[in-house]
């Protein structure tokens, strides 16, 4: 039975990746930060925690990085731990390089010390490239346009260098921005879907948002999570574009959305908060994923109508069922 470590099991991905890898009869071992609060609730919403084997560890804590190494022994490491919001990174640009970017050469140090042959996935991000205005693949340059895209641009490029200069099997997925029902309360996506819910059981009027004018590339994140499996089942490691190739505005994703959920012209349902509007923004991220087609046979399944119908019915759903006895605020940049 193969042995894989998730850095960063409680959130989306790793959520998604440890249900993965269970089916493909792995035994995953996952890491978690303490918090004064439970962290497990996406594991939980699954229902696989009891499958999985926690491990507490802290990107900023090396020592804890290696004792998860050491307990769990993995053949496999995926590195999805990170400080992953953007609009945060405008605020906490220090911590966001630090357990973003340096906590990524934390773990590629841990490695080379402990565990020089296992293979290490590595999350990169399509926010390096910026507002370069093609079509983005693994050639395309990167010009970062927030604290967590250079935090990306450093991790990305330690990778490589330890992939280079040390012999490690360490691959890295740039993943174009990727949701679902688990995606974190403070991405736009989830705001949209989660609010027009709660509009629709009369629990708020109004949703506050700001650019609604950027473009994203956005995917499935069930879907991806394989490809980052698929990357560490090659003969060599690689970098590998994962995205849709078609991007969407989140006007668009509004629009659906309201549609869906029979609220009518969404003109009525937003107001602009200047809270919302960043630094410094990118218009338009659209990924081109040929090489990841070709070379991993890997292609999304989940398109841009069913993702978005996927997540409002979600978040409907659980207001439905659920009377929430807190009113849950939403972590604000
Ligand atoms: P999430 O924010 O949902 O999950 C991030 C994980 O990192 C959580 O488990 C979080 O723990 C953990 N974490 C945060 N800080 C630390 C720390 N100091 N030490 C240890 N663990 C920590 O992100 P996603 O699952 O969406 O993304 C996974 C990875 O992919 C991230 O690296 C992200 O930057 C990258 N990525 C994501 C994209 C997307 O669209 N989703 C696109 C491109 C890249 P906790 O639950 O306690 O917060
Ligand atoms: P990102 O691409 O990783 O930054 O993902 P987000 O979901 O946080 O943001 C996607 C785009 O939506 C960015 O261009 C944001 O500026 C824009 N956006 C517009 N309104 C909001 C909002 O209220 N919250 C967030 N998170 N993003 C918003």
């Amino acid at each position: 039975m193969k042995k894989a470590l998730i850095l960063g099991v409680t959130g989306q991905d790793g959520t998604y990746l440890a249900d993965f890898l269970l089916k493909k009869n792995y035994e995953v071992f996952g890491t978690f930060r303490r918090t004064s609060h439970k962290c497990f609730e996406r594991l939980e919403e699954i229902k696989i925690f009891d499958l999985v084997h926690t491990i507490k560890a802290d990107l900023a804590d090396q020592g804890s990085i290696q004792n998860a190494i050491k307990k769990s022994d993995p053949d496999e490491i995926y590195n999805l731990a990170a400080q992953s919001f953007v609009g945060t990174s405008f605020s906490q640009p220090i911590l966001t390089s630090d357990i973003t970017g340096l906590g990524t050469l934390r773990v590629l140090e841990a490695i080379k010390q402990l565990t020089p042959n296992i293979k290490l996935y590595h999350a990169s991000s399509s926010e390096m490239f910026g507002n370069y205005p093609e079509i983005k693949n693994e050639n395309s340059p990167f010009l970062p346009r927030s604290p967590y895209g250079v935090a990306k641009v450093f991790a990305h490029n330690m990778t490589k260098h330890y992939r280079e200069a040390y012999g490690i099997f360490a691959s890295c997925g740039i993943l174009f921005n990727h949701e679902s029902p688990l995606r974190g309360l403070e991405f736009v996506t989830r705001r949209i879907s989660y609010e027009i819910a709660q509009i629709k059981f009369k629990k708020k009027t109004k949703i506050s948002l700001g650019n609604l004018k950027a473009k994203r590339d956005w995917g499935f994140a069930g879907d991806y999570v394989e490809a980052m499996w698929m990357m560490l089942q090659q003969k060599t490691p690689d970098d590998y574009v994962i995205a849709t190739g078609e991007s969407h505005s989140v006007e668009e994703f509004l629009s659906l959305a309201s549609e869906i959920a029979g609220l009518g012209d969404w003109h009525d349902l937003v107001e602009i908060d200047p809270e919302f509007i960043r630094p410094l923004d990118i218009d338009d991220l659209v990924g081109d994923p040929s090489k990841a087609k070709k070379e991993l046979g890997w292609k999304p399944k989940v398109n841009f109508k069913e993702l978005v119908k996927m997540m409002v019915e979600h978040d409907i759903d659980y207001f439905r069922h659920y009377v929430d006895p807190f009113d849950i605020s939403i972590n604000r940049n």
